[in-house]
């Protein structure tokens, strides 16, 4: 072996590659699905790229957030009182200001010191499971979920186990497998209200039953409710802490989804344990350590959530409800048109909806993976394989963006799904907008640059002709110089 200065020389290097970090941050994060997939796309496409994976609507004009909220921030930075590092666990006027904010729908008050704030709502769920990870600890996720439960268990060394929501059912969690997955190791239930990925919101009495049944096996509830109020379906938000004299709960959240704002990054760690459970468990200390461990949000936006939460108005949270509910019908509508992709229920809140793809009818596909890439690709629109979410061959779409590029995106969704499941060749001329009808005999625009795709509808008219159903503006000379199959 050689030596340098009086030590042996290794061939190799001590550092090395660490499967379980990339399990975390590869596999398990929409970003890095995400990556993956945009790679596919192709920049010869001119039309624009539809985002329909990541849940940020705040690039679109139509969801921009309240006046109010700039004008918060400005003043917060313009006073010159929050250039300075924040108090331990956030300035006392915001911590009060949250707590208020949640009491509006909470049978108790929350006081400020049960308030933790945080950099979003993500670091509050980095927080949270940090503080449970006893050894052995186990964590019951629902699935499909958010992710980062996922990506954070494994970090700190918390087995994650599952409970499957249940589509036929609305998307309720099946508590029965809560029951059989759970042991003496497991210290919490997460649940995503309203949720993501699924677009449910629980109902009261779901919820009371997972109070009770954590309750029961003496664990504590996570709630997600980061889209929190964001609901457009008959059931109303409720928000878990109801339940806080039932069973000790955690909610988190944040500004990011309801003021669409998600790179202000300002959440929260709330604890609603009406009995001081957390607080004997030494689980409150835990938070609080490893919130000191964390980085703050910044100052002058801790300083300005007071104004943010007290004065903006009902108008703003109506009209992006309302922006939501149309997409979501469009949504809804024009997957109901999809063979190869069906929806199990309407989305009444949060910004997404699931949808269970049949692969038997779409030919050359082989996994959701393939099929997100095959869109990339193809027809410049990216959207969320459902295994990302832990549910393979299942789409997780997001509705929140302008309801132009929704239409249109989903317009190039048909497209591909007409493509890959007819398997045709085009041979004709490339008009670029082609006018068809679909199975409802709803006129559908599709613009189209691959002439594949293109073939496709252009012969999907023609089987409509010949199965003589009325298509009024269907012109049969455009079908000149097309052969169809191979
Ligand atoms: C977006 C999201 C978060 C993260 O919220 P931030 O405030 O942006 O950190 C947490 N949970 C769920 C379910 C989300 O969809």
């Amino acid at each position: 072996m050689e030596e340098s200065r009086g030590i042996p020389r290794c061939r190799t290097w001590n550092f090395n590659r660490n499967a379980k970090l990339e399990s975390v941050t590869t596999h398990l994060t929409i970003s890095g699905t995400i990556s993956k997939i945009t790679a596919n796309l192709d920049h010869r496409d001119k039309r624009p790229t539809i985002p329909l994976a990541r849940g940020d609507p705040s690039h679109s004009p139509c969801f921009r957030t309240t006046p109010i909220a700039e004008d918060a921030i400005i003043s917060a930075v313009r006073s010159a009182q929050f250039n300075s590092y924040a108090p331990r666990f956030g300035l006392l006027p915001a911590r009060r200001a949250i707590a208020e904010y949640l009491s509006r729908d909470l049978p108790c008050k929350l006081s400020p010191d049960d308030v933790f704030l945080t950099v979003g709502c993500k670091q509050a769920i980095k927080i949270v499971i940090s503080a449970l990870a006893l050894p052995r600890a186990n964590i019951l996720l629902p699935r499909p979920a958010y992710p980062f439960y996922d990506s954070y268990a494994t970090q700190y060394g918390v087995e994650a186990r599952y409970c499957d929501l249940i589509p036929e059912r609305n998307w309720e969690i099946d508590l029965d497998s809560v029951e059989s997955v759970a042991d003496e190791n497991t210290v919490a239930i997460v649940i995503i209200n309203p949720g993501n990925p699924c677009g449910n919101v629980f109902t009261y009495e779901q919820l009371a039953k997972v109070a009770e049944t954590a309750r029961d096996l003496g664990i504590l509830v996570i709630s997600d409710e980061v889209y929190g109020h964001l609901t457009f379906g008959n059931n109303p938000f409720v928000p878990m802490g109801v339940f806080g004299s039932v069973v000790p709960v955690i909610t988190v959240g944040s500004i990011s989804k309801r003021w669409v704002v998600p790179g202000w990054r300002l959440g929260w760690l709330v604890t609603c344990d009406h009995k001081g459970i957390l607080k004997e468990a030494k689980i409150v200390d835990h938070i609080k350590n490893c919130r000191d461990v964390s980085s703050s949000p910044a100052t002058f936006i801790q300083g300005a959530i007071p104004q943010i939460l007290g004065n903006t108005s009902e108008d703003f949270f109506n009209k992006t409800i309302e922006l939501l509910k149309q997409a979501a019908d469009i949504c809804y509508e024009r997957i109901k048109e999809i063979d190869c992709i069906t929806c199990p229920c309407k989305p009444e809140g949060s910004m997404f909806v699931m949808v269970k793809m049949n692969l038997s009818l779409l030919e050359d596909i082989l996994d959701d993976m393939d099929f997100c890439c095959k869109l990339a690709k193809e027809e410049s629109v990216v959207i969320l394989p459902g295994s990302a979410v832990g549910w393979t061959n299942w789409l997780r779409i997001t509705f929140a963006i302008e309801p132009s590029s929704l239409e249109e995106g989903l317009g190039r969704l048909v497209l591909l799904t007409y493509a890959e499941g007819l398997k045709l060749s085009y041979r004709g001329t490339d008009p670029h907008v082609l006018q068809r009808q679909n199975k409802q005999g709803n006129l559908v625009i599709g613009s189209c640059t691959n002439p594949n795709t293109l073939s496709l509808c252009i012969f999907y008219g023609v089987l409509s002709l010949l199965h003589s159903i009325e298509y009024d503006d269907l012109n049969v000379e455009d079908l000149g110089g097309l052969q169809i199959g191979e």
